[in-house]
Protein backbone atom coordinates (compact mmCIF):
# COMPACT_ATOMS: atom_id res chain seq x y z
CA UNK A 1 0.00 0.00 0.00
CA UNK A 2 1.37 3.55 -0.74
CA UNK A 3 0.37 5.83 1.79
CA UNK A 4 1.74 8.76 4.04
CA UNK A 5 1.84 8.54 7.71
CA UNK A 6 -0.24 12.11 7.95
CA UNK A 7 -1.17 14.95 5.92
CA UNK A 8 2.40 16.82 6.83
CA UNK A 9 4.42 14.17 4.54
CA UNK A 10 2.03 15.13 1.19
CA UNK A 11 3.90 18.84 1.86
CA UNK A 12 6.02 19.91 -1.09
CA UNK A 13 6.93 17.25 -4.29
CA UNK A 14 4.29 20.12 -6.54
CA UNK A 15 4.75 20.03 -9.90
CA UNK A 16 6.48 22.24 -12.42
CA UNK A 17 4.29 22.84 -15.79
CA UNK A 18 4.92 24.90 -18.73
CA UNK A 19 2.48 27.66 -19.80
CA UNK A 20 1.77 27.75 -23.47
CA UNK A 21 -0.62 30.37 -23.92
CA UNK A 22 -1.29 33.26 -21.00
CA UNK A 23 2.29 34.94 -22.12
CA UNK A 24 1.53 35.04 -25.87
CA UNK A 25 2.43 32.34 -28.39
CA UNK A 26 5.63 35.03 -29.30
CA UNK A 27 6.97 35.11 -25.58
CA UNK A 28 10.64 34.48 -25.80
CA UNK A 29 12.12 31.60 -23.35
CA UNK A 30 10.74 28.73 -22.10
CA UNK A 31 8.46 29.81 -18.59
CA UNK A 32 7.48 26.90 -16.19
CA UNK A 33 5.17 27.27 -13.14
CA UNK A 34 5.94 26.09 -10.18
CA UNK A 35 2.36 25.29 -8.79
CA UNK A 36 2.52 25.45 -4.91
CA UNK A 37 -1.39 24.94 -4.57
CA UNK A 38 -0.82 21.44 -4.72
CA UNK A 39 0.40 21.20 -0.71
CA UNK A 40 -2.56 20.19 1.59
CA UNK A 41 -3.50 23.67 2.94
CA UNK A 42 -3.27 24.85 -0.68
CA UNK A 43 -0.16 27.30 -0.84
CA UNK A 44 3.48 27.17 -0.14
CA UNK A 45 3.17 28.16 3.20
CA UNK A 46 3.29 25.24 4.36
CA UNK A 47 6.53 24.47 4.11
CA UNK A 48 7.34 26.99 6.39
CA UNK A 49 5.04 26.60 9.07
CA UNK A 50 6.06 23.35 9.44
CA UNK A 51 9.36 24.51 9.75
CA UNK A 52 8.96 26.96 11.77
CA UNK A 53 6.85 24.96 14.24
CA UNK A 54 9.75 22.49 14.40
CA UNK A 55 12.57 24.94 14.89
CA UNK A 56 10.50 26.03 18.19
CA UNK A 57 10.15 22.50 19.14
CA UNK A 58 13.98 22.22 18.98
CA UNK A 59 14.43 25.32 20.80
CA UNK A 60 12.41 24.68 23.42
CA UNK A 61 9.80 27.44 22.46
CA UNK A 62 6.47 25.52 21.71
CA UNK A 63 6.37 22.47 24.32
CA UNK A 64 3.66 19.63 24.13
CA UNK A 65 0.32 21.07 24.10
CA UNK A 66 1.11 24.61 23.91
CA UNK A 67 -0.77 26.99 21.76
CA UNK A 68 0.46 28.73 18.53
CA UNK A 69 -0.12 32.72 18.40
CA UNK A 70 0.32 34.18 14.74
CA UNK A 71 -1.08 37.61 12.98
CA UNK A 72 -2.58 35.79 9.70
CA UNK A 73 -5.46 35.38 8.32
CA UNK A 74 -3.74 33.58 4.99
CA UNK A 75 -2.00 30.95 3.98
CA UNK A 76 0.50 30.69 6.85
CA UNK A 77 -2.71 30.41 9.25
CA UNK A 78 -3.48 27.56 6.94
CA UNK A 79 -0.31 26.12 6.95
CA UNK A 80 0.29 26.24 10.70
CA UNK A 81 -3.72 24.77 11.65
CA UNK A 82 -2.45 21.63 9.49
CA UNK A 83 0.86 21.18 11.63
CA UNK A 84 -1.40 21.91 14.47
CA UNK A 85 -3.72 19.46 14.04
CA UNK A 86 -1.40 16.59 13.74
CA UNK A 87 1.01 17.43 16.43
CA UNK A 88 -1.38 18.11 19.15
CA UNK A 89 -1.37 21.77 19.10
CA UNK A 90 -4.18 24.84 19.63
CA UNK A 91 -3.97 27.56 17.78
CA UNK A 92 -5.14 31.39 17.93
CA UNK A 93 -5.19 33.74 14.84
CA UNK A 94 -5.28 36.97 14.94
CA UNK A 95 -6.40 39.33 11.82
CA UNK A 96 -8.31 42.48 11.02
CA UNK A 97 -11.72 43.11 9.80
CA UNK A 98 -10.31 43.75 6.36
CA UNK A 99 -10.20 40.16 5.71
CA UNK A 100 -12.77 38.06 4.31
CA UNK A 101 -15.42 36.22 6.05
CA UNK A 102 -14.51 33.23 4.01
CA UNK A 103 -10.43 33.20 5.86
CA UNK A 104 -11.66 33.00 8.87
CA UNK A 105 -14.27 30.61 8.60
CA UNK A 106 -11.68 28.27 6.83
CA UNK A 107 -9.57 28.57 9.84
CA UNK A 108 -12.55 27.73 12.42
CA UNK A 109 -12.77 24.36 10.39
CA UNK A 110 -9.38 23.47 11.24
CA UNK A 111 -10.16 23.68 14.78
CA UNK A 112 -8.10 27.91 15.23
CA UNK A 113 -9.60 30.13 17.18
CA UNK A 114 -9.60 33.24 15.39
CA UNK A 115 -9.72 37.01 16.88
CA UNK A 116 -10.91 39.54 14.77
CA UNK A 117 -9.49 43.31 15.38
CA UNK A 118 -10.01 47.04 13.78
CA UNK A 119 -8.11 47.40 10.79
CA UNK A 120 -8.65 50.91 10.79
CA UNK A 121 -6.08 51.55 14.15
CA UNK A 122 -2.83 52.66 14.30
CA UNK A 123 -0.57 49.38 15.30
CA UNK A 124 0.30 50.53 18.75
CA UNK A 125 -3.47 51.21 19.71
CA UNK A 126 -3.73 48.08 22.23
CA UNK A 127 -7.00 47.10 19.62
CA UNK A 128 -4.62 46.63 16.91
CA UNK A 129 -3.71 43.21 15.62
CA UNK A 130 0.00 43.63 16.78
CA UNK A 131 -0.98 44.73 20.08
CA UNK A 132 -3.48 41.45 20.30
CA UNK A 133 -0.93 38.66 19.22
CA UNK A 134 1.46 40.29 21.20
CA UNK A 135 0.02 40.70 24.37
CA UNK A 136 -2.22 36.94 24.17
CA UNK A 137 1.17 35.32 23.52
CA UNK A 138 2.43 37.10 27.14
CA UNK A 139 -0.84 36.18 28.85
CA UNK A 140 -1.56 32.60 27.77
CA UNK A 141 1.10 30.28 29.35
CA UNK A 142 2.57 27.76 27.07
CA UNK A 143 1.99 30.03 23.83
CA UNK A 144 3.97 30.93 21.12
CA UNK A 145 4.11 34.03 18.69
CA UNK A 146 5.45 32.77 15.86
CA UNK A 147 6.12 36.00 13.70
CA UNK A 148 6.51 34.48 10.22
CA UNK A 149 8.65 38.22 8.93
CA UNK A 150 11.28 38.20 11.29
CA UNK A 151 11.51 34.16 11.94
CA UNK A 152 14.22 32.96 10.17
CA UNK A 153 13.36 28.97 9.86
CA UNK A 154 10.28 30.59 7.28
CA UNK A 155 13.57 31.45 4.47
CA UNK A 156 15.23 28.08 6.04
CA UNK A 157 12.06 26.17 4.64
CA UNK A 158 12.75 27.39 1.00
CA UNK A 159 16.15 27.30 1.15
CA UNK A 160 15.83 23.18 2.85
CA UNK A 161 12.70 22.05 0.86
CA UNK A 162 11.31 24.35 -2.29
CA UNK A 163 14.42 25.24 -3.92
CA UNK A 164 16.07 21.94 -4.20
CA UNK A 165 13.05 20.76 -4.94
CA UNK A 166 13.10 23.15 -8.59
CA UNK A 167 16.87 23.07 -8.93
CA UNK A 168 16.43 19.08 -9.10
CA UNK A 169 13.34 19.23 -11.66
CA UNK A 170 15.12 21.30 -13.84
CA UNK A 171 18.41 20.09 -13.69
CA UNK A 172 19.80 23.29 -12.79
CA UNK A 173 19.01 24.88 -16.44
CA UNK A 174 17.20 27.43 -15.73
CA UNK A 175 18.43 31.05 -15.69
CA UNK A 176 15.96 33.36 -14.20
CA UNK A 177 13.70 32.68 -11.32
CA UNK A 178 10.51 35.51 -11.01
CA UNK A 179 8.48 34.91 -7.21
CA UNK A 180 6.20 36.92 -5.05
CA UNK A 181 7.63 38.94 -2.18
CA UNK A 182 6.31 39.70 1.33
CA UNK A 183 7.62 38.28 4.33
CA UNK A 184 10.44 37.46 1.84
CA UNK A 185 11.16 34.40 2.99
CA UNK A 186 10.23 32.24 -0.70
CA UNK A 187 12.60 34.73 -2.19
CA UNK A 188 15.68 35.22 -0.51
CA UNK A 189 15.47 30.97 0.68
CA UNK A 190 15.31 29.98 -2.79
CA UNK A 191 17.54 32.88 -4.19
CA UNK A 192 20.33 32.18 -1.57
CA UNK A 193 19.98 28.14 -2.57
CA UNK A 194 19.99 29.18 -6.55
CA UNK A 195 22.97 31.37 -6.09
CA UNK A 196 25.61 29.17 -4.31
CA UNK A 197 24.78 26.40 -7.32
CA UNK A 198 24.64 29.45 -10.11
CA UNK A 199 25.45 33.00 -9.42
CA UNK A 200 24.52 33.73 -12.67
CA UNK A 201 20.80 32.72 -11.99
CA UNK A 202 18.87 35.92 -12.17
CA UNK A 203 16.43 36.20 -9.16
CA UNK A 204 13.68 38.63 -9.65
CA UNK A 205 11.21 39.48 -6.48
CA UNK A 206 7.39 40.68 -7.72
CA UNK A 207 6.24 43.97 -5.65
CA UNK A 208 3.02 45.90 -5.82
CA UNK A 209 2.53 49.67 -6.18
CA UNK A 210 2.15 50.62 -2.76
CA UNK A 211 5.25 48.52 -1.20
CA UNK A 212 8.09 49.71 0.01
CA UNK A 213 10.31 46.44 -1.40
CA UNK A 214 11.24 47.75 -4.95
CA UNK A 215 12.29 51.34 -3.73
CA UNK A 216 14.80 49.92 -0.59
CA UNK A 217 16.26 46.95 -2.72
CA UNK A 218 17.34 50.07 -4.96
CA UNK A 219 18.40 53.12 -2.42
CA UNK A 220 18.46 50.98 0.81
CA UNK A 221 16.22 53.57 2.23
CA UNK A 222 12.72 53.56 3.61
CA UNK A 223 10.54 55.89 2.71
CA UNK A 224 7.11 55.27 4.51
CA UNK A 225 5.46 58.41 3.01
CA UNK A 226 5.68 56.27 -0.28
CA UNK A 227 3.71 53.49 1.14
CA UNK A 228 0.01 53.35 0.64
CA UNK A 229 -2.47 50.61 0.81
CA UNK A 230 -3.55 48.41 -2.18
CA UNK A 231 -5.68 45.16 -2.65
CA UNK A 232 -3.35 42.90 -4.28
CA UNK A 233 -2.69 40.34 -1.49
CA UNK A 234 0.26 38.19 -0.06
CA UNK A 235 3.20 40.38 -2.25
CA UNK A 236 4.54 43.77 -0.69
CA UNK A 237 5.10 45.47 2.38
CA UNK A 238 5.34 48.91 4.78
CA UNK A 239 7.76 47.05 6.52
CA UNK A 240 11.44 45.11 5.37
CA UNK A 241 11.43 41.74 7.32
CA UNK A 242 13.98 39.98 8.42
CA UNK A 243 13.77 37.53 6.11
CA UNK A 244 15.09 39.53 3.52
CA UNK A 245 18.51 39.54 2.41
CA UNK A 246 18.95 41.60 -0.84
CA UNK A 247 21.93 40.57 -1.97
CA UNK A 248 20.16 37.54 -3.12
CA UNK A 249 17.99 39.08 -5.39
CA UNK A 250 18.85 41.01 -8.76
CA UNK A 251 15.78 42.83 -9.45
CA UNK A 252 12.17 43.94 -8.32
CA UNK A 253 9.16 44.49 -10.97
CA UNK A 254 6.31 46.51 -9.67
CA UNK A 255 2.87 45.09 -10.87
CA UNK A 256 -0.44 47.35 -10.50
CA UNK A 257 -3.47 45.54 -8.72
CA UNK A 258 -5.50 45.69 -12.02
CA UNK A 259 -3.14 43.82 -13.99
CA UNK A 260 -2.32 41.18 -11.20
CA UNK A 261 -5.92 40.55 -11.39
CA UNK A 262 -6.28 40.06 -14.67
CA UNK A 263 -3.85 37.66 -15.73
CA UNK A 264 -4.82 35.78 -12.57
CA UNK A 265 -7.87 35.32 -14.60
CA UNK A 266 -6.02 34.65 -17.86
CA UNK A 267 -3.75 32.07 -15.77
CA UNK A 268 -7.01 30.18 -15.48
CA UNK A 269 -8.79 30.74 -18.37
CA UNK A 270 -5.79 30.20 -20.89
CA UNK A 271 -3.75 27.45 -19.01
CA UNK A 272 -6.61 26.07 -17.02
CA UNK A 273 -4.04 26.58 -13.86
CA UNK A 274 -6.55 27.90 -10.75
CA UNK A 275 -4.37 29.76 -8.77
CA UNK A 276 -4.22 33.44 -5.95
CA UNK A 277 -3.53 36.82 -6.87
CA UNK A 278 -0.20 37.46 -6.33
CA UNK A 279 0.34 34.35 -9.12
CA UNK A 280 -1.31 36.74 -11.36
CA UNK A 281 0.86 39.61 -10.56
CA UNK A 282 4.23 37.19 -11.05
CA UNK A 283 2.95 35.86 -14.56
CA UNK A 284 1.70 39.92 -15.28
CA UNK A 285 6.20 40.93 -14.08
CA UNK A 286 6.77 37.97 -17.16
CA UNK A 287 4.85 39.58 -19.41
CA UNK A 288 6.01 43.32 -18.77
CA UNK A 289 9.61 42.20 -18.63
CA UNK A 290 9.33 40.17 -22.37
CA UNK A 291 11.90 42.10 -23.98
CA UNK A 292 14.59 41.24 -21.40
CA UNK A 293 14.07 37.74 -22.01
CA UNK A 294 16.09 35.29 -25.27
CA UNK A 295 15.13 32.09 -26.89
CA UNK A 296 18.03 30.45 -24.83
CA UNK A 297 16.06 31.61 -21.36
CA UNK A 298 14.20 29.28 -19.92
CA UNK A 299 12.26 30.56 -16.64
CA UNK A 300 11.15 29.36 -13.34
CA UNK A 301 7.75 31.29 -11.60
CA UNK A 302 6.50 30.11 -8.65
CA UNK A 303 2.87 30.31 -7.96
CA UNK A 304 2.26 30.72 -3.98
CA UNK A 305 -1.57 29.70 -3.84
CA UNK A 306 -4.70 28.69 -5.13
CA UNK A 307 -7.44 30.34 -6.96
CA UNK A 308 -10.41 29.73 -4.43
CA UNK A 309 -9.25 31.68 -1.83
CA UNK A 310 -10.27 34.66 -4.33
CA UNK A 311 -13.40 33.87 -5.65
CA UNK A 312 -15.27 36.52 -3.69
CA UNK A 313 -12.57 39.34 -5.39
CA UNK A 314 -10.85 38.76 -8.82
CA UNK A 315 -12.85 35.82 -9.32
CA UNK A 316 -15.98 37.40 -9.10
CA UNK A 317 -17.05 39.09 -12.18
CA UNK A 318 -18.81 41.88 -9.78
CA UNK A 319 -15.91 43.02 -7.27
CA UNK A 320 -13.75 43.23 -10.66
CA UNK A 321 -16.93 45.68 -12.09
CA UNK A 322 -16.74 47.67 -9.37
CA UNK A 323 -12.68 48.27 -9.80
CA UNK A 324 -13.11 49.60 -13.07
CA UNK A 325 -11.57 46.49 -14.38
CA UNK A 326 -13.99 44.55 -16.53
N1 LIG B 1 1.73 35.23 -2.37
C1 LIG B 1 0.88 34.86 -1.42
C2 LIG B 1 -0.52 34.52 -1.80
C3 LIG B 1 1.28 34.81 -0.07
O1 LIG B 1 0.43 34.41 0.88
C4 LIG B 1 2.61 35.19 0.24
C5 LIG B 1 3.02 35.20 1.69
N2 LIG B 1 2.91 36.49 2.27
C6 LIG B 1 3.47 35.59 -0.79
C7 LIG B 1 2.99 35.59 -2.09
C8 LIG B 1 4.89 36.06 -0.53
O2 LIG B 1 5.71 35.04 0.01
P1 LIG B 1 6.81 35.37 1.10
O3 LIG B 1 6.07 35.81 2.32
O4 LIG B 1 7.55 34.11 1.30
O5 LIG B 1 7.68 36.48 0.59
Amino acid sequence: MDYTENILFTIGKTPLVKLNKVLGEDFPALVVAKIESFNPGNSVKDRMALKMVEDAEKQGLLKPGGTIIEGTSGNTGMGLALVAIVKGYSCIFVTNDKQSKEKCDILRALGAKVIVCPTHVKATDPRSYYSVSKRLAKEIPNSWYVNQYDNLSNRQAHYESTAPEIWQQTGGKFTHFVVGAGTGGTITGCGKYFKEQNKDIQVIGVDTYGSILKEYHETGEIHLENAYSYLTEGIGEDIIPENYDMAYIDHFEKVTDKDGAIFARKLAKEEGIFAGYSAGSAIAALYQMKSKFTKEDIVVVLLHDHGSRYVGKIYNDDWMRQQGWL
